[in-house]
């Protein structure tokens, strides 16, 4: 019965897509919009009230079933507030961004680094074509540290580029830190 999303409880939380605008789940890989958050919810609450209405017999039972299952209720409900409150606006900048060059799929790896917990909102990692079209295309992005992040990945292509032009070895991976975002 059900797909695998449907049997994965997403305990490692859900993270924001940068394509998309949806979320996913870094276990299952199952894509999810807002909606879909809320139906995952909902999901718990129905098998929650489910319970309600199978309790008889061993009532020490049910209600150790109970409590199981409404805890799982607040779980699902603490993920879903997580990822409405802290609109991309808002967003903590981040500490640290790394670039690097992935040879395989000629594309840059970003990642960013938050010091403080990670906005609910906020990308850890991005992928992107190692050209400038789609490096550019991140500039409209909702999220105002990819907004940021494609400005290193744009300058650390600019370099690659140069240095690939003058026979030179680029470098595979470049840091910037606080000062430099
Ligand atoms: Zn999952």
């Amino acid at each position: 019965m059900g797909s695998i999303e449907e049997n994965c409880p997403h305990l490692g939380g859900l993270q924001a897509v940068v394509t998309s605008g949806g979320f996913r789940c870094p276990t299952c890989e199952a894509h999810l919009d807002q909606v879909g958050v809320e139906r995952w919810v909902r999901a718990a609450e129905e098998a929650r009230d489910e319970a309600y209405s199978a309790v008889e017999g061993d009532e020490e039972f049910a209600q150790i079933v109970l409590d199981e299952c409404q805890r799982e209720v607040y779980r699902r409900r603490k993920v879903l507030y997580g990822l409405r409150s802290v609109p991309p606006a808002v967003a903590t900048r981040p500490e640290m961004i790394l670039v690097s060059y992935d040879f395989v799929d000629d594309s840059y790896e970003c990642r960013i680094f938050y010091k403080e917990p990670r906005p609910a909102w906020g990308l850890e990692r991005i992928s992107v074509e190692a050209d400038l079209d789609p490096i550019l295309a991140l500039r409209s992005h909702s999220d105002p540290n990819v907004r940021l992040a494609s400005g290193k990945v744009e300058e650390f292509h600019v370099l690659r580029r140069r240095l690939v032009e003058q026979d030179e070895l680029p470098m595979l991976r470049r840091v910037f830190y606080q000062n430099e975002l």
